[in-house]
C-alpha cells in the first residue's frame, strides 16, 4: 500500500491510499485500502491516518477511524499510532506473523508513525525538501 496525507498552508488536510492487495490472495478479497475508515480517514476538523499490512487486522479494528478519533481525544499522531498498534496486538497476543504500520497528520502538521516488526518508514516532502522517517515499532526484532 502507499499512503499519502496532505497538509496545505491552511491547514487543510487531504488523503489518498492505493493498494495491489496481499500476495496470493484469493480472488475477490477486499482489503483495507478501498475501505474508508480502515485503509485511510481523513476528518479536517482533526487529522487523517492510513494503514498499510494485512487489512483484515485493520478492517477488524477500523484502524484509520481508530487513530483519527484518538487524536480527537488529544493523543499526538506518534501516540495515536502507537495505541492503534497496541489496540491490534491485543487482538492478536498468540500472533507476530503479519506487519502493520500507520501514519497520522494533525492539523498543526504534528506526524507520527508506528508499525509491529522493525523495517517500515515514511517519507515527508515540505517546501525545505524530503525527509525520511524509520518508524517505531511494537516489536523489537
Ligand atoms: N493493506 C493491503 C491489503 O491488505 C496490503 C498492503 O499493504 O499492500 O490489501
Amino acid at each position: 500500500t502507499i499512503g499519502m496525507l496532505a497538509i496545505d498552508r491552511n491547514g487543510d488536510i487531504a488523503g489518498g491510499c492505493t493498494t495491489s492487495g496481499m500476495a496470493y490472495k484469493i480472488a475477490g478479497r477486499v482489503g483495507d485500502s478501498p475501505i474508508i475508515g480502515a485503509g485511510l480517514f481523513v476528518d479536517n476538523e482533526v487529522g487523517g491516518a492510513t494503514a498499510t499490512g494485512v487489512g483484515e487486522e485493520v478492517v477488524r479494528t477500523v484502524g484509520s477511524f481508530l487513530i483519527v478519533e484518538l487524536m480527537r481525544q488529544g493523543k499526538s499522531p506518534q501516540e495515536a499510532c502507537e495505541e492503534g498498534v497496541k489496540r491490534i496486538m491485543e487482538k492478536n497476543k498468540d500472533r507476530d506473523d503479519f506487519q502493520i504500520g500507520f501514519i497520522a497528520i494533525n492539523k498543526k502538521g504534528d506526524t507520527g508513525g508506528y508499525c509491529v516488526h522493525p523495517g517500515f518508514s515514511y517519507s515527508m516532502f515540505t517546501e525545505e525538501g524530503q525527509t525520511n522517517h524509520p518508524a517505531e515499532s511494537f516489536l523489537k526484532s
